[in-house]
């Protein structure tokens, strides 16, 4: 269980890695975490941070080169399958709007701020990066 106060992206990051864990699967990559929960990468990697100071999940990279990811999980004494990261090429927004991005692969094809305009989370996520500053609705 991860801490009662933890925020919602907290919680679903490892609710998924302590169910591979479980089930003996492989570890999501970050691409995947951010395809999945529809938050972003930043997002992905401060959850993974934060429920690394609380003690709750530790990472360890095999290959440095391919960036091979596991995860063990201190609630159940197990550690995930490895994961393996793509690496990212350059790619045109789909939508048009002029941006470059860091593409996961062939999936990915919007980069994070129109992404972030069709998120069903984008409330959650601007009211995390505002450190809980309440925001004007539709104020983009
Ligand atoms: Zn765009």
């Amino acid at each position: 269980m991860t801490k009662p106060n933890s925020s919602p992206s907290i919680k679903w990051v490892y609710d998924i890695l302590h169910e591979a864990a479980r089930n003996g699967g492989n570890a999501p990559t970050v691409a995947q975490f951010t395809e999945c929960l529809q938050i972003n990468r930043d997002a992905v990697t401060r959850a993974i941070r934060i429920l690394r100071d609380d003690g709750m999940v530790e990472t360890e990279v095999h290959n440095t080169r391919a960036k091979q990811r596991r995860y063990y999980i201190t609630e159940l004494g197990k550690w995930t399958g490895y994961c393996e990261e793509k690496k990212r090429s350059t790619r045109d927004c789909i939508t048009g709007c002029g941006s470059k991005f860091k593409s996961e692969g062939p999936h990915h094809r919007m980069c994070p701020r129109c992404r972030l305009d069709k998120s069903p989370h984008r409330f959650i996520q601007e009211f995390g990066n505002m450190n809980g500053r309440v925001l004007s609705a539709g104020g983009a």
